[in-house]
Formats: structure tokens, sequence, C-alpha cells
């Protein structure tokens, strides 16, 4: 890890000093939660799923992932700590960069070779975040590395992780890509199989309903493994935000089982 690196302290600088305002929409969009939320619900992820990412191409991030973490979707990975991202960074050869940014509406960004002078790529993480935050954004930055060791059709140059901006992600294949990282991290399969049963996990994937006994246990699953529980101590804006990215992750959870059986 390249905490104190002065060329990449720069590169972040420079991009952060851009976030709010390529991000303006995305910022916008922040401050009206309960859209993002009914918008996802009523999306439907296998259709974007398939749409989107074949099954070689999905194979083909998670054995890029097993190499990097061998038990990848088969526990759960972590805990997020800082020793974690910090081993991963350096067998993924990245520059990784955490460090509390204000605005809470940014998640972190990721930024490839050709953006900058740097010699290897480079992940933000804005540390301000819970942990499962803090950890859903690097697995959803080294999603993005993924992609482009993979030479993926992608957009070139910095990707922003914005808050609210899920739906948005089901229309691009390099966002949808690197949150199918973040799913597979996160609900490893046998646990995704116990939380999204077999007669539930199409109707979840596709018409979006979750109903109370599923959110129980997607509760209980983030509670137990990465000690995450919607707390008063968050604003009511931060726990909506926070629910969003938990049915994001979890509906695409249950499309990736319920389409391609991982
Ligand atoms: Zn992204």
């Amino acid at each position: 890890m390249k905490q104190r690196s002065t060329a990449t302290d720069q590169v972040v600088h420079s991009v952060l000093a851009r976030a709010g305002v390529l991000g303006a929409r995305e910022l916008r969009a922040w401050k009206r939660p309960q859209d993002d939320i009914r918008r996802l619900t009523n999306s439907d992820y296998a259709a974007s799923l398939r749409q989107r990412l074949s099954f070689a191409q999905v194979n083909e991030l998670v054995h890029r992932a097993t190499d990097v973490w061998p038990h990848f979707n088969r526990r759960v990975l972590g805990p997020p700590s800082a020793e974690f991202f910090s081993r991963a960074a350096d067998a993924l050869q990245l520059h990784l960069k955490t460090a509390r940014y204000t605005s809470l509406a940014l998640y972190g960004f990721y930024v490839d070779r050709s953006e900058s002078a740097l010699a290897k790529p480079l992940i933000f993480v804005n540390s301000a975040h819970h942990d499962l935050a803090i950890g859903t954004t690097f697995c959803h930055e080294v999603g993005h590395h993924f992609c482009t060791e993979l030479a993926r059709p992608r957009r070139a140059g910095v990707r922003f992780y914005f808050d609210a901006a899920y739906n948005e992600h089901l229309r691009d294949e390099g966002e949808l890509a690197a949150d199918v990282i973040v799913s597979l991290a996160g609900y490893p399969k046998p646990a995704a199989r116990a939380i999204f049963t077999r007669g539930l996990r199409r109707e979840i994937a596709r018409k979006g309903h979750l109903d109370q006994i599923v959110i129980d246990r997607i509760r209980t699953h983030l509670e137990q493994s990465y000690g995450f529980a919607f707390s008063a101590a968050l604003s009511p804006a931060q726990n909506l935000q926070y629910l969003a990215g938990m049915l994001h992750y979890a509906k695409l959870r249950a499309a990736l089982l319920e389409e391609y059986d991982l």
C-alpha cells in the first residue's frame, strides 16, 4: 500500500476535485434515496444480468477473483480490514488510497493507467463509511480492475462509485461486472442458497419482492458476517442509502444464483 506516495496523493486530489462536478446528477439523486429504492425494487435484475454479462464473462471474473481470494464465493471474504485491503492491493499490483472524504455520496473511484502518470492503477476508498460499505467499495473497484485486465469493452478513465447510482449500474456492463464481484464476495454461494431459497429466488431476481423473511435473513447475515446493522447513530438518509445498497446487491445475488447457478 502506498499511502504516503505524493504522486498518488496528487492523482487522488485532482480526481476528487472533479467528483463534485461530474457527480452533480448523482449528488442530486442522493438526496432522494426513496426514489432509488423504488426503482431498484421494480427492476428486473435477471434480465439486466443476462443482457449485460454472459455466463462466460461472469465466470472469467470469478476465476480472476479466485486467483486472489481462493475461497471467493465459498466463504465470506474479509473482515474488511486495512490488512485485508493492503494484501489484495499488493497481490493485484494496485495503488490503494483510503481517506475520509466529506461527501458520503462518494464511495470511491478507480483510475486506470491510461488516466494518470502512475505506474499502477489506483483505487480510492472513502473511509468515512461503515466498514461494510468500505469493503463493498474496495471489492467494486477491484471488479473494475479485473475488467481492465480482461480488456472488457469499457469507458476509459476514472470510474466513480456514487451512492444512489445503482439503477445506472444495471445499464452499464462495467459497473454491473464490478457489482458482481461485490455480490459474490458478500454472499458466498452457501449463504446465498440459504437466504434466497429455491422457491423465492426467481421472484426476487425478476419482480423484486423481498419479503420480510428474506430481509430478516439478509440482515442477520450482514450482522453476523460483517457486524453491520442499520443504526440509530446514522442519519435516516444514510440508513436509506445503505438500504438501497443492500437491496441492490441482494437482488443481484439472487439473479446470479437463479440465472447462472453461481
Ligand atoms: Zn464503478
